[in-house]
């Protein structure tokens, strides 16, 4: 048995070297459809932002008339002290640039926020600050020379990576590639997930239930949690508990996906083929990790009839193990293979224990709990966290009500109230 430390270290290993077999093409989408894709380059500025010298005011773009006797420092502070008339010469608006003879000191054009600054000028006095008389401003409050003009290429300058390689695109990141004037970006192809239930068990919904028979939830579950990515999902059903149907139906799944996805039957009882039958078409890397829910685990690859390898990932049978291992061995390991990044694909947060808890010691445990923000006796944010009552791996309700996992180390057994615990947010919680 390997903790699992060793299982995340190991499974991102054949990760790894599965990424590095693939030729993977590039596929161009437009900017709208492409929130939550992978980028597959880094994405570089095609323009300075602004684009011009423009006001950040509405107001008046002033030619600054010369300093008189003042000192250089002084002479900054220009225009109450410093002959605050300026003539009106016309007009800047948004899309629409002043377009008259440049400006001589002591002129003026009226501009509004976003348009361009005549070269001609140099500061931007706001209109609350000026008296206006038909065509004459006089400026009642004194500005500093240069304020109120955002300048070209002041946020973004040409050619400057505005985004990166892997990186995910999210909906706060559009602003900023549209304003680029990107049409299209290029992100990594989505990856084809095959998965299928093992379990002669196990019914469809609207079946009838025979003595000991359950419905089956792990399909269901798979693609509840994987459908939020650019996955492709191919559910292949329920399939007989034998070794001929379950390496057909490996075999149909590695042929037609990137990763092979099976839940049940790599445990060690007698109609557990699952783990012989990977073995037999390819390589199981890892059997059995140290963690609770979920000590059945079994990863490797599969051979395809190409010549090419599928990863396979298999997910003990038990609705809640099978869950817990999914989201919290093999999602990181998914978000790695869509993104190439290793860092950042798990949300942890420190939280603190509002109640004891008290479990056997042995293996890392993710218990399923409730997570809230709170405030401290000195009005400070803080997340806190309890356990949710029985932790048995076959129990569904706990989990439903669940908002994250309590990470408990292997060797611990008691937690008191009041100690600081690793937590790690359901990617779909909306804490509060
Ligand atoms: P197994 O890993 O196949 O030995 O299954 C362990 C337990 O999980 C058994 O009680 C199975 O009935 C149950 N189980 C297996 N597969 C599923 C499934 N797809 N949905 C719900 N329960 C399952
Ligand atoms: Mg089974």
């Amino acid at each position: 048995m390997i903790t699992f430390a060793q299982a995340q270290d190991n499974l991102h290993t054949l990760c790894a070297a599965w990424r590095d077999q693939q030729m993977i093409q590039p596929e161009s989408i437009s900017l709208a459809s492409s929130p939550g894709r992978y980028l597959s380059e880094d994405v570089s500025a095609t323009l300075d932002l602004p684009v011009a010298d423009v006001s950040a005011m509405d107001g008046y773009a002033i030619a600054t008339l010369p300093p008189t006797d003042l000192s250089n420092e002084e002479a900054q502070d220009v225009s109450a002290v410093n002959g605050p008339c300026y003539v009106v010469r016309g007009e800047s608006r948004a899309g629409q640039p002043y377009s008259g003879s440049p400006l001589e000191n002591g002129e003026c054009v009226r501009i509004f926020t976003g348009a361009v600054v005549p070269e001609s000028a140099d500061t931007v006095v706001i209109q609350e600050n000026v008296d206006r008389e038909a065509e004459t401003i006089r400026i009642v409050e004194q500005t500093a020379f240069g304020a109120n003009i955002r300048r070209r290429g002041e946020e973004i300058a040409l050619g400057a990576t505005i985004a990166k390689t892997g990186q995910r695109v999210t909906p706060n990141m559009i602003p900023l590639l549209a304003s680029q004037g990107i049409p299209h970006v290029s992100v990594r192809p989505r990856l084809r997930v095959a998965f299928f239930a093992t379990g002669d068990e196990l019914k469809r919904p609207g079946d009838v239930l025979g003595e000991g028979d359950i419905y089956e939830s792990n399909l269901a579950s798979i693609q509840a949690v994987l459908e939020n990515y650019p996955l492709d999902l191919i559910n292949l059903g329920v399939i007989d508990d034998t070794p001929q149907a379950i390496t057909d139906a490996l075999q149909r799944a590695a042929n037609g996906a990137d990763i092979v996805i099976s839940s049940g039957g790599v445990s060690v009882g007698d109609y557990d083929y699952v783990r012989d039958c990977v073995a037999a078409m390819g390589q199981v890397t890892d059997y059995k990790v140290a963690m609770k829910p979920g000590k059945p685990v079994c990863f490797g690859r599969l051979d395809q009839d190409s010549g090419g390898q599928a990863l396979f990932f298999g997910l003990p049978g038990n609705a809640v193990s099978s869950f817990v291992v999914l989201t919290e061995l093999y999602l990181p390991a998914i978000t790695y293979l869509m993104s190439g990044d290793k860092e950042g694909t798990h949300g942890y947060v420190r939280a603190i224990l509002t109640e004891d808890l008290n479990r056997r010691p042995g293996r890392l445990e993710f218990q399923r709990g409730v997570l809230q923000s709170a405030l401290d006796g000195k009005h400070r944010p803080v997340w806190q966290v309890r356990a949710l009552g029985s932790q048995d791996s076959h129990r569904v309700m706990g989990l439903a009500l669940a908002n994250c996992t309590i990470q408990i180390p292997a060797e611990v057994g008691h937690l008191p109230a009041g100690s600081d615990v690793v937590v790690s947010v359901f990617p779909w919680s909306e804490i509060r």
